[in-house]
């Protein structure tokens, strides 16, 4: 600005000197006529500036600063460095927020930024699906509008936000979610999310475990306490019975024995530090074995077929895979009516392998079949009792299973029968050639 002035100064003093000399040579009206031609001119040229100024000011960018002459030149050159200034630190913002965007949207939880009123100012794509949310049509609109349950509304309302709260089914999703809200700045506030959806589960199946195994054991107790206490009140109805209460006694007492043992092998499998031995497992023959136990189980009842399509072995532990094969047969025999078929088979299918138990017998209907590895869940509780089953045999199997890297496959029709297959991975299998390579190297 110093400057301008400076310049004009100088002009205007020029101008000044420049009448001066006209008034003493051609006198005032020159004078005169000089001054109005140069303040005119000086008129014209910023006028057309401003112009220019005015034109550009509708495309404002710095590429687009026209140029200027005089001290226009100068102010435009000022505009173009300011507004490339401007340029730089908005790229350096936004690339910031991108940075900040792309850190909450790699969290594993959800986060969602309130404004004051509690509308939703941004959230990442993990809260999008835990609250049901989408932040394009979102944006703006109250939290408590879209995440309706009450107990939400109120946890906001409390402004307690020490503990965080534990919400089930948000809109759009069958999460159960650990929310927390964090306050921060100018009343705004930070809601994080996390899904807990699988340790609520995990901590279900504890407590149903515990709930259940109390309630299996109570019945076949109290059983053989009321005989007992009887036995022992009643002395001269003795030998009556006696000869009444022992099978039973002998019966519950049995059960008990086999729920234990079963409890026994699934606290053995699940105890993380214990992984299961790798022997070389001759499965033809275990299966061979098997057969024969199941011939003998089913006491011509069945029609049994063995099917040895392969002759390969696994790497494997064989008391594990013995238990988890049998507690297959049992269960095809014991849910496969008189007269019904039962085929085993072992066999590779790709480059897995598979041993499965194909039954005629009464089928799963389908809303059951996620479930039945559950400990203690039968399709039919009095069934199960009455065919001697503990309710923990497909739990074996399964955690027999994944000890071993493989899974469960279950495919069953109502009426019409079960296929059962355990998948063991390529990894174990032990072919005919690299049996031999293992036992030259061992
Ligand atoms: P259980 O001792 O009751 O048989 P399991 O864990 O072995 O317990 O099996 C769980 C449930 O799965 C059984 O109660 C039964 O309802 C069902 N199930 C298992 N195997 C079969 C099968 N081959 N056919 C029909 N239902 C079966």
């Amino acid at each position: 600005m110093k400057n301008l002035w400076g310049a004009y100064f100088i002009i205007f003093v020029v101008l000044g000197l420049v009448c001066l000399i006209a008034w003493g040579i051609a006198g005032a009206a020159a004078a005169l006529g000089i001054a109005a031609a140069v303040l005119v001119l000086l008129v014209i040229h910023h006028v057309r500036h401003i112009a220019l100024l005015r034109g550009w000011l509708r495309h404002p960018v710095p590429e687009a600063v026209p140029q200027g002459r005089g001290i226009w030149d100068r102010i435009f050159a000022e505009l173009y460095r300011m507004l490339r200034r401007q340029r730089q630190s908005e790229s350096k913002l936004t690339a910031t927020l991108e940075d900040f965007q792309q850190a909450g949207a790699a969290m594993p939880d959800g986060l969602v930024i309130l404004n004051a009123a509690d509308r939703i100012e941004w959230c990442n794509p993990v809260a999008e699906q835990h609250f049901g949310l989408d932040l394009a049509r979102d944006v703006g609109q109250s939290i408590t509008f879209l995440v309706r349950q009450p107990q939400f509304a109120e946890y906001l309302r409390n402004q307690d936000y020490s503990e965080p709260l534990t919400l089930r089914q948000s809109r759009g999703s069958d999460y159960i979610l650990s929310v927390q809200l964090v306050p921060y700045g100018d009343r705004q506030k930070l809601v994080t999310s996390r899904d807990i959806t699988d340790f609520e589960r995990v901590e279900t199946i504890r407590r149903d475990f515990i709930a259940n195994v109390s309630h299996e054991l109570r019945t076949p107790l109290t059983v053989l306490c009321g005989f007992l206490e009887t036995i022992s009140e009643s002395r001269n109805a003795e030998g009556e019975l006696l000869r009444r209460s022992l099978p039973l006694m002998t019966e519950q007492a049995r059960r008990m024995q086999r729920l234990v043992e079963d409890l026994l092998t699934l606290s053995r499998l699940e105890s993380s530090h214990n992984t299961p031995r790798e022997e070389r497992v001759d499965v033809p023959n275990l299966v061979r074995a098997l057969y024969h136990d199941a011939l003998a189980l089913s006491s011509g009842r069945h029609r049994i077929v063995l099917d040895l399509a392969c002759e390969d072995w696994l790497l494997a532990s064989e008391e594990e895979l013995r238990s988890a094969f049998s507690n297959l047969i049992s269960n095809a025999i014991r849910y496969t009516p008189e007269r019904g078929e039962l085929t085993i088979s072992w066999r590779r299918r790709l480059a897995e392998a598979v041993f499965s138990v194909r039954d005629t017998g009464i089928g799963i209907a389908p809303e059951h079949i996620s479930r039945l590895t559950e400990r203690f869940y039968r399709v039919d509780r009095s069934r199960s009792r009455e065919t001697g089953g503990t309710g923990l045999g497909l739990a074996i199997v399964k955690h027999v299973l994944n000890r071993h890297q493989g899974r469960l496959e279950v495919e069953s029709e109502p009426g019409e029968g079960s296929t059962f297959t355990a998948v063991l991975p390529a990894e174990r299998l032990l072919a005919p050639q690299s049996r031999e390579s293992v036992a030259k190297s061992a």
